[in-house]
């Protein structure tokens, strides 16, 4: 796979192409920080856009769920998809409400998912959802069995039509409102971890994983 994915007529970034990105790793460093997607499709005409978990592998994004889901049998039966992804760093306090913003990191895939067939696949990728909310949990949870694997769709959307889009940094105010007497400037955002809270029905003497007492979210 090449460095940057090609822009395409659907990804090229019109509005603000400076804060555009076609470059591979950066695309998957946010796919990979992320926990969420909003799947986007259309069925009879009325469209819908739904969040949902999902993972990378390779060049590939991951959905799963059950097999009766509206969304997944939509997206099974070639129907065009448009996924984002979206992780916010903070909020930009500008002088006037105008200049308002945000600073994030995000992603828009464009394409048509398939159906992951292969049994052996299928774990692989059910695999890659634990992993990809909590390294290391996988080696200690009992695997899904073979009526919960019949029970979960997996889908693979191919990561060739996708878009990053960046933001960092202080206001950009209007030049004449640098003097204005008004507090300006960014208040970062974080996902943080609270305390975990163990299950009251677990059994006594089982300890704590370091993969979750020392869980961080940032992956880069
Ligand atoms: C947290 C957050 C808050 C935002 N707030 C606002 C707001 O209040 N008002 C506003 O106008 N815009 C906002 N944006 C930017 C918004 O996502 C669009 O980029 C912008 O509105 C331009 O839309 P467009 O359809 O004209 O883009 P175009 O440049 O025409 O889009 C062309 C292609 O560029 C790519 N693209 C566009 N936007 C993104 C993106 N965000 N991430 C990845 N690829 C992208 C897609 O492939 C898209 O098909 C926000 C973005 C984020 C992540």
């Amino acid at each position: 796979m090449t460095k940057d994915i090609q822009p395409t007529v659907k990804t090229k970034l019109r509005r603000l192409p400076k804060r555009g990105s076609y470059y591979r790793e950066l695309i998957y460093g946010i796919l990979d920080e992320a926990f969420i997607c909003h799947v986007g499709f259309v069925v009879d005409g009325q469209p819908f856009v739904i969040p949902t978990a999902y993972a990378r592998v390779d060049d590939c994004l991951l959905i799963h769920g059950s097999a009766a889901s509206r969304m997944l049998r939509a997206l099974a039966s070639e129907t065009e998809v448009c996924v984002t992804v979206t992780l916010l760093d903070g909020l930009v306090l500008a002088r006037s409400a105008f200049h308002h913003s945000m600073n994030y990191r995000s992603v828009v895939v464009f394409g048509k998912a398939s159906i992951v067939q292969d049994e052996r696949e299928k774990l692989d990728a059910l695999h890659a959802f634990t992993e990809h909310n909590i390294k290391g949990r996988w080696q200690d949870v009992r695997p899904p069995n073979e009526n919960e694997l019949k029970a979960t769709m997996v889908l693979s959307l191919p990561l060739q039509e996708a878009s990053a889009k960046i933001r960092t940094g202080q206001p950009v105010d209007d030049e004449e409102d640098y003097t204005l007497n008004i507090w300006a400037g960014v208040i970062p955002l974080h996902l943080t971890t609270g305390k975990p809270v163990a299950d009251e029905k677990m059994k006594d003497g089982i300890l704590i994983p370091e993969y979750v007492s020392k869980y961080e979210r940032c992956q880069s």
